[in-house]
């Protein structure tokens, strides 16, 4: 890994034309830098946008822009950082950053500058995905969870339950040392129920978490069924496009299609299959073979029937496939062929609706129950846009919790537990990051950032 303080440079805006582009630059000591690429004798003023020629070698100018000055440690990265915003041309932004290499910046490799902002402790590492999880945010939904990753408030949750964590431990190791009074000492100080309520609160955190890797990975929802009774339907009239080949030849849809849908900023995958049944085909047998594959892999899976004949035997055979534990939305499809009305009904795993993919009758109604069981319904606001590694570090610290729950009898154990819960929780925000941790993450970042 190079010195973090050697000065690095790179252009921090897209490729390609623009009214602006910036070039940032970050280093220990900038003020002579910014002397010698703008010909001036004096310092730049600190945060005070100036107009300024930006200067070749030979004192030619090669744009003329604003130049920032943020001197360390107020700063993203915590050292000094120069602006040049200047014409935003790939020409004029890469012949800007040659003469800063030239003035012995060397080029920042992705995500160095937030890496820097980690390493001199602007951010913590939470925070610091939350910064590339804004800029790759695919949803608003996903922008506003990555922006209170970005403020903090994830970091708080888990530095709150770190410390609780911390006093527990330590009342368990105090009780180490006196172990003729130990477990009455214990409970004086309600060190079991501080146990529980731990548990509780950190299988919170850890929903809460679950519900953001959701907004990140989308939801997989698999349409399954005969053929003919309208999965194709379904699939354009959800993404509002003609994606799928509608006919009413049973077997038309002999591949996998997936399309990328949003319901209320959440991402969803709707993945239409091939039908059902027992063929001879050996095309359509392939198709089938990657419907269940599909299926097995799904979220939420949208089992549709055609309503004028309800649920039929060849039903029964695929329901007997079908994954446990995942939830079913029963749909019955072409309502506009019965007497029977658009309507939903919530059922312990999952939902039944009646609804016409050809008329879009009820499927608002699809809509809402899909929301209702990605567990999205009215919380929006407090989830967190988790990551795998976060999911991870949560399920781990819950494990050594609860094994710390039954080890009371053994309080050496107990607090090792403890200490092993801390631990995993700690790595979030990587008060505990081994390096290869930071290389991996850092290492997605976008360059110039
Ligand atoms: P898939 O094989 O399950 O994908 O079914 P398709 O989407 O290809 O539809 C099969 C036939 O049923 C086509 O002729 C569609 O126009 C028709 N269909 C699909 N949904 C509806 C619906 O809600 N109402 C009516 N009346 N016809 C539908
Ligand atoms: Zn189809």
């Amino acid at each position: 890994m190079p010195s973090p303080s050697s000065t690095i440079a790179a252009i921090a805006t897209p490729p390609g034309r623009g009214g602006v582009g910036v070039v940032r630059i970050s280093g220990g000591n900038l003020a002579p830098f910014a002397r010698q690429l703008t010909g001036r004798s004096s310092d730049p003023r600190p945060r005070v946008a100036s107009l300024a020629r930006f200067l070749d070698e030979d004192g030619s100018v090669l744009d003329e822009g604003l130049l920032l000055f943020f001197p360390g440690p107020n700063s993203y990265t915590g050292e000094d950082v120069l602006e040049l915003q200047g014409h935003g041309g790939p020409v004029v932004m890469q012949m800007l950053l040659s003469r800063c290499l030239q003035l012995g910046a060397r080029l920042a490799e992705p995500g160095e500058f937030t890496r820097r902002a980690f390493l001199n402790g602007k951010l913590d590492l939470a925070q610091a995905e939350g910064v590339i999880d804004l800029i790759d945010a695919s949803t608003q939904a996903a922008a506003r969870s990555a922006q209170r990753s970005l403020s903090g408030q994830f970091s708080r949750s888990v530095h709150d339950w770190r410390d609780r964590l911390v006093d527990l431990r330590m009342l368990v190791e105090a009780t180490l040392d006196f172990p003729e009074e130990e477990i009455d000492f214990l409970e004086a100080a309600n060190a079991f129920g501080k146990l529980a309520r731990l548990d509780e609160e950190l299988d919170r955190l850890l929903g809460r978490a679950r519900q953001g890797s959701l907004l990140r990975n989308g939801l997989q929802v698999v349409l399954a069924g005969q053929p003919n009774v309208g999965k194709s339907s379904l699939l354009n009239c959800l993404t509002g496009e003609d994606r799928a080949i509608v006919t009413d030849h049973a077997g038309t849809t002999r591949d996998v299609l997936r399309e990328a849908i949003q319901i209320e900023g959440i991402p969803l995958h709707i993945i239409d299959t091939a039908g059902l049944r027992e063929t001879d085909n050996e095309v359509e047998q392939i198709g089938i073979g990657r419907s269940w594959k599909e299926i097995e892999q799904a979220d939420v899976i949208l089992r549709l029937v055609d309503a004028r004949h309800g649920i039929t035997v060849e039903d029964h055979a695929i329901d007997a496939r079908l994954p446990a534990g995942v939830p079913v939305i029963w749909v019955f499809n072409k309502s506009d062929l019965t007497a029977e009305p658009a309507s939903t009904e919530t059922l312990p795993d999952g939902a039944a609706i009646h609804l016409s993919a050809k008329s879009g009758e009820g499927v608002e109604l699809l809509r809402t129950a899909l929301l209702r069981i990605a567990g999205w319904e009215g919380r929006s606001e407090d989830v967190i846009l988790a990551r795998e590694r976060h999911l991870q570090a949560l399920e781990q610290g819950l494990r050594h919790i609860r094994q710390a729950a039954i080890s009371t009898t053994q309080l050496e154990l107990m607090a090792e537990e403890l200490r092993l819960a801390q631990d995993a929780v700690n790595s979030i925000t990587g008060e505990f990051g081994a390096d290869d941790l930071l290389g991996v993450i850092f290492s997605r970042f976008c360059i110039g950032k």
